[in-house]
């Protein structure tokens, strides 16, 4: 089977972690006799320096004719500047944008391993295993009006949060099917005693339930979410929110898994293509030293596998690789914390591909 597949290196340590998780994907091409064809294309800040544009036509076009796109990351001091018209970020949004995709996958686990980097006491780091489901095209971040003005003396600004009960149902949806080989359960998230818009969300997930006998649903309060997440995080097995909810609560989940070098996220639409990339940033202050942490990205690599390929095997073969290597006490400067020899990001995704 010939699928392809786009990496899109970005800026930062974009580069370093893409690269290895190539030579991952490559791995699992030798071993269960599958070829992929690579293409690289350029995004955000080095598309802005290449082509004047963070996400030139050829890269949209190059994505929209692949089975699957993984990505580095994007952004930078060198671009930061805010009088500038054209940021790195837009690349990604134009990009989203240009595939459909409207739900951000995050699953966040913690690594027995390493629960000594995690916040979280020692008695309730076992079994954390979360999927978070991001509602990503409407809310505050999308919603009209949005504007500021003077009135009566005041300046007045407004943001507007909207959702239809068509883009609710179909990230919803999403969210029971994913729930369906995990443990079965799905919590809503909304802040529905408030808000309209939650009253709305919260109807249309009990609607869409009623396609999903065998899986459990419950809704709760973003801000006893929040809470939960520390007090009680093995409890959640699916969560989906909308957009701003999902932006706080994945970053606060994201802390429990002691580095942000760790996690790896899809976005996802209707179709099979996707987005596939790690939940850090460029990291421009450790970029092109060689110890960025590649796992979330080779983790990204494996949940591009499974969602975008088909290939679940192979996907829980990256997996198990990446826990093998950690077990034996393999580490990144970043985890390093943890206990452990500490290498560099070439040699830490080499024990992954021995380990596939
Ligand atoms: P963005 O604005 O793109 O969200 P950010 O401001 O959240 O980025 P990151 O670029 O993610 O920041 O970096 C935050 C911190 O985490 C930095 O100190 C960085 O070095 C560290 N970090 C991020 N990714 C990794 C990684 N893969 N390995 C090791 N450390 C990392
Ligand atoms: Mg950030």
């Amino acid at each position: 089977m010939t699928k392809k597949i786009v990496l899109l290196p970005g800026d930062g340590v974009g580069p370093e972690v893409v690269r290895e998780s190539r030579a991952v994907l490559e791995q699992v091409g030798r071993t269960f006799g599958h070829t992929f064809e690579f293409s690289e294309h350029a995004i955000g800040g080095a598309a802005i320096d290449s082509h004047d544009d963070p996400l030139p036509k050829s890269t949209l076009d190059a994505c929209q004719a692949a089975d699957a796109v993984l990505l580095g990351a994007v952004g930078g001091p060198k671009w930061d500047d805010p009088k500038r018209k054209v940021r790195p970020e837009q690349g990604l949004l134009a990009l989203r944008r240009g595939l459909g995709l409207y739900a951000n996958l995050r699953p966040v686990r913690v690594h027995p391993k390493l629960a000594s980097a995690s916040p979280l006491k020692a008695d309730k780091v076992e079994g954390v295993d979360i999927l978070f489901v991001r509602e990503l095209t409407g809310g505050l971040y999308f919603g009209q009006p949005r504007l500021r003005e003077q009135r009566d003396g005041k300046v007045r600004a407004v943001d507007t949060l909207e959702y239809t009960d068509e883009e609710v149902r179909r990230v919803v949806r999403l969210a029971f099917r994913l729930a369906g080989p995990r443990r079965k359960r799905v919590t809503s998230v909304d802040k529905a005693n408030v808000l309209e818009s939650s009253r709305l969300w919260r109807e249309t997930a009990t609607e869409v339930h009623k396609e999903f006998a065998d899986i459990a649903l419950e809704h709760q309060l973003v801000d006893s979410c929040a809470m939960r997440l520390i007090t009680a995080a093995r409890s959640f097995d699916v969560i989906v929110t909308e957009n701003m909810f999902g932006d706080i609560l994945t970053d606060e989940a994201a802390v429990l898994a002691g580095s942000l070098g760790l996690l790896p996220s899809a976005s996802l639409g209707d179709g099979t293509n996707g987005v596939y990339e790690p939940i850090h940033g460029s990291a421009p202050d450790i970029a092109g030293k060689d110890i960025a942490n590649p796992t979330g990205t080779i983790l990204s690599a494996a949940m591009l596998l499974r969602h975008s390929l088909g290939l679940t095997a192979e996907a829980e073969a990256v997996e198990r690789a990446v826990d093998d290597v950690i077990n034996s006490g393999a580490r990144t400067a970043d985890m390093a914390g943890a206990g452990g020899e500490a290498l560099s990001t070439s040699a830490f995704g080499q024990r992954v591909i021995a380990a596939i």
